[in-house]
């Protein structure tokens, strides 16, 4: 038997339970997990915004750590490697899958939304789904590539952000309760800037970014919410042959390039994760609430079980 924090029903505080170590089939893997992130999805899914079934379910689709068991098939990983999961558990044999287009595999299943999660000691998922982690990664920072920095390069990537074309020199933070951040935008960047990524799914951020593009510039929405968004088209989108695209989750392909960003020093994960909490109903659920409040100052919260 292991421990799992799971979600029993829509709106409840999710729960810990004694439930059975998942069997592997030939091409599986079981995985100890080391590390699970704590995303705001997971508030969603809490919340019933976006159906989790079935129920009761483990949450937890960012997960980090080693391969404890293989199946009579597996060839890619071995007992006892470090590896990280691509959260969509695909067909491998559609249209969608052979093209590298797998988020779009209708028989796609998500783990920690579909089929049980990282929030337990252990989890099962098909060899393929886990992509080799490098030492020099710690588990924490691992589980956080999978979800928050793969969604982010997806997004890049579909806003086509090229050579020359107009970046503020590294990241500037602005405090958009405290100044206007389109105008703040604006301002290092006259004319406006190329690609804006909307990354938080709160209509006015996704106005913003919007507001914020220069004439042909690219807003990439990965943010979610139910919300309506009011959009002046003459004036903030065909007047400037901006776009406004959709992005959505990321692809199989994409996890070993963010891996390899990592180990490089060509994406900074060393400040991604602020706190870690045991797995523990209560803490998880607490960590939830305050992200659910936007009240939470933390940039990440990891299970580390
Ligand atoms: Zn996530
Ligand atoms: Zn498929």
């Amino acid at each position: 038997m292991m421990k799992a924090v799971r979600m029993v029903g829509v709106g409840k505080p999710l729960e810990l339970h004694e439930v059975p170590i998942p069997e592997i089939g030939a091409g599986d893997i079981l995985v100890r997990v080391r590390a699970a992130g704590i995303c705001h999805s997971d508030v969603h899914y809490r919340a019933g915004k976006s159906r989790v079934d079935p129920l009761p379910l483990t949450l937890g689709h960012e997960v980090a750590g080693i391969v404890e068991k293989i199946g009579t098939d597996v060839t890619q990983v071995k007992i006892g490697d470090r590896v990280c999961l691509h959260y969509n558990i695909c067909c491998a044999a559609c249209d969608a899958c052979r093209s590298g287009d797998d988020q779009f595999c209708p028989k796609c299943l998500m783990i920690g939304h579909y089929t049980d999660g990282g929030y337990a000691q252990y989890i099962a998922v098909p060899a393929r789904n886990a992509i080799p982690l490098p030492a020099e990664i710690p588990f924490e920072q691992g589980a956080t590539l999978m979800c928050a920095s793969a969604t982010s390069y997806h997004a890049l990537r579909k806003g086509r952000l090229k050579a020359g074309e107009r970046f503020p020199h590294g990241a500037v933070a602005i405090h958009a309760r405290k100044v206007d951040a389109v105008a703040e935008i604006r301002k290092r960047a006259p004319g406006g800037v190329d690609v804006a990524l909307e990354l938080i799914g709160l209509p006015l951020t996704i106005q913003q970014s919007l507001r914020s593009l220069g004439n042909m510039g690219r807003a990439v929405v990965a943010g979610i919410t139910d919300l309506p968004v009011a959009i002046d088209t003459y004036r903030e989108l065909l007047g400037n042959e901006r776009e406004l695209i959709g992005s959505n989750d990321h692809t199989l392909g994409e996890l070993p390039e963010v891996v390899d960003f990592a180990r490089r020093g060509l994406l900074d994960t060393s400040h991604v994760v602020s706190r870690t909490v045991p797995l523990d109903a209560g803490a998880i659920n607490a960590v939830l609430d305050a992200l659910e409040n936007f009240s939470n100052s933390t940039v990440r919260t990891v299970i580390v079980p």
